[in-house]
């Protein structure tokens, strides 16, 4: 499929998102926010059963007494909900306070802002005059964009476009700035007319600020909302182990919002400001840390298949030595071929990370930094910590082994969003059915995996009348216990179903005339279109054995 037609494949998913009330922008009757999503009635129900299917298959629903394939040996999964913000002296120890941050460059012109790191370009000369073009495109996308942006710049008609002299290919803004090959005084920002309109990068820090207490007024009334939910996991680590009578190995999960003033926000829901977590921070024994590491990725990577996502479009991707954070002994995403992206390109669902013991010992010591390969206390020029942990000790006795030491963290860390995001993609398809009179008709139809699709089942009765309704209703009675449910009487049953299938309901049952004398209803399959007659007394049973 060539990139025109995936963009116009996002196209329709983000309208029929719209259209059908799965997702909307915040706030639209204003005129939108620009990062933030609500979802809508059928939207809410498919986000829940993404973070249901994920919070019962790792935690509620875990045999702790089995060794799970893969896994070194039996292990505990309990969990946690933390409050959104937390003392900020946990974000100065876990490094976000000092780090959390990306580079932003302004356009004095066009006032528009951009991160460093997404611009591009070359550079241009035409008849003596000479510019480096820069772009916020990306892929296939961002070569065009520079020709256009060169030929309105040096004022040339379409016909003159390859009289423009191009020296190479495009290159990073910030490496070639770094190198000295170009200076942001030649560089023609990508909203701007004339060159030298970027400001010089400024860092930005993405965590959301706020400030606690009514009379809040100095520094140390600062507060931030969590970037991520794996610290209230860490911050508690004590008391969850103090409480619940796990041991190592062991892991605490949690689902949550989490907050990132994201410098860019893009391509819908994947890149937004107020987004959802599902985290488990896995404690280990030091020597076991590499083959639970490997159990987890490979495990996180099997969830995501079993409930549907197209194999050819996952990729898992291990992150090369010098990708990987300083105090990670290894971390591989978890990514998914999005339509937004050009060919080739995956944006990451989930990052699973061997952490070492880095965060606990970030809060029991201070902030540390890796220096000649050990990571210790980071001090300030008065030789003192440069923030102060809590002193805690957070190390973990064991009872069989009789040894104290401090548990490595393995940690799969997946968005509820973007997961939710790439269901929604992976589910959307086009193709035919035949109409009532059997002609082909055309059918958007969104094959979600059943425990994941909104509404279960739909109920029609085939008229609205000779006690069809009556037969239906009662049935509807009898499923809503068991599984979301609707109950439909309006319009041609052609269309029911098609409204039907574009929410993605796996099975509709009808009754009709047939039903009234045996007492069977049709069961029509979303995906296979197989109409089969089934009794009536057996369809709770049936379709709760198929969701199982
Ligand atoms: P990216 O590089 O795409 O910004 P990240 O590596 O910073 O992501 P992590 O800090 O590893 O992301 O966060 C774990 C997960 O949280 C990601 O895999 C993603 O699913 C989700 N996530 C992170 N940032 C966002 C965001 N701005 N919008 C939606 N989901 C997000």
């Amino acid at each position: 499929m060539d990139k025109q037609n995936d963009q116009s494949r996002m196209d329709k998913i983000v309208s029929l998102a719209k259209r059908r009330g799965f997702i909307f922008q915040s706030s639209e009757i204003y005129g939108g926010l620009n990062g933030f999503w609500d979802y809508g009635p059928l939207g809410v129900s498919l986000k829940r059963n993404v973070k249901d299917a994920w919070w019962r298959d790792m935690v509620a629903g875990h045999d702790e007494l089995a060794t799970l394939a893969g896994a070194p040996s039996p292990y505990e999964m309990t969990g946690l909900d933390c409050t959104i913000i937390m003392h900020p002296q946990v974000w100065k120890c876990s490094g976000h306070f000092d780090l959390f941050h990306d580079w932003m460059i302004d356009c004095r012109e066009s006032k528009r802002r951009y991160r460093y790191d997404h611009l591009h370009g070359r550079w241009a000369s035409h008849r003596g005059k000479k510019v480096f073009v820069t772009t916020d495109q990306s892929g296939d996308e961002a070569v065009p964009d520079t020709v256009a942006k060169a030929q309105k710049f040096f004022g040339l008609r379409a016909k003159q476009v390859d009289e423009i002299e191009w020296g190479g290919g495009l290159e990073s803004l910030q490496a070639v700035v770094a190198a000295g090959v170009a200076s942001l005084a030649d560089a023609l920002g990508p909203d701007a007319g004339a060159p030298g309109s970027l400001t010089e990068p400024r860092e930005f820090n993405l965590m959301f600020e706020t400030r606690i207490g009514a009379l809040a007024g100095d520094d140390d009334d600062r507060a931030f909302l969590r970037p991520e939910t794996a610290q209230g996991i860490f911050v508690n680590f004590k008391n969850v182990l103090d409480t619940s009578r796990v041991s190592v190995p062991f892991g605490i999960a949690q689902v949550g919002k989490s907050f990132r003033n994201e410098i860019t926000p893009r391509n819908f829901t994947f890149r937004s400001r107020e987004f959802e977590q599902m985290e488990i921070e896995f404690f280990c024994k030091p020597a076991d840390s590499a083959q639970w590491y490997r159990y987890w990725r490979d495990r996180r990577w099997k969830w995501y298949l079993d409930l549907g996502l197209t194999e050819g479009k996952l990729q898992l991707r291990e992150h090369a030595q010098d990708e990987l954070s300083h105090y990670s002994v290894g971390t591989a995403d978890i990514e998914y071929a999005f339509p937004f992206l050009n060919p080739g390109e995956f944006g990451e669902l989930e990052g699973i990370a061997h952490r070492g013991d880095f965060d606990l010992r970030s809060h029991m010591e201070g902030k540390l930094v890796r220096k000649d390969g050990e990571l210790v206390v980071e001090t300030g020029p008065d030789g003192k910590p440069r923030h102060r942990g809590s002193g805690k000790d957070l190390s973990y006795f064991d009872d069989v082994s009789r040894e104290r030491y401090v548990p490595h963290v393995i940690e799969p860390s997946a968005g509820a969003d973007r997961g939710t995001l790439a269901f929604l993609c992976d589910a959307y398809h086009e193709d035919e059915v035949p109409d009532a009179d059997g002609k082909p008709r055309s059918r958007t139809v969104m094959k979600f995996h059943p425990r994941l699709a909104p509404v279960k089942a739909a109920i029609l009765p085939l008229v609205k009348k000779d006690g069809m309704p009556e037969v239906a209703i009662d049935l509807y009675r009898a499923l809503k216990p068991h599984m979301a449910c609707q109950y439909d009487e309006k319009g041609a049953v052609g269309r029911r179903y098609a409204r039907q299938d574009e929410a993605g309901t796996p099975w509709c049952l009808t009754i009709d005339g047939q039903t009234l004398t045996d007492k069977t209803v049709t069961l029509r399959d979303r995906d296979s279109l197989v109409q089969s007659r089934v009794p009536i007394a057996e369809v709770v049973d049936l379709l709760r054995d198929k969701l199982a």
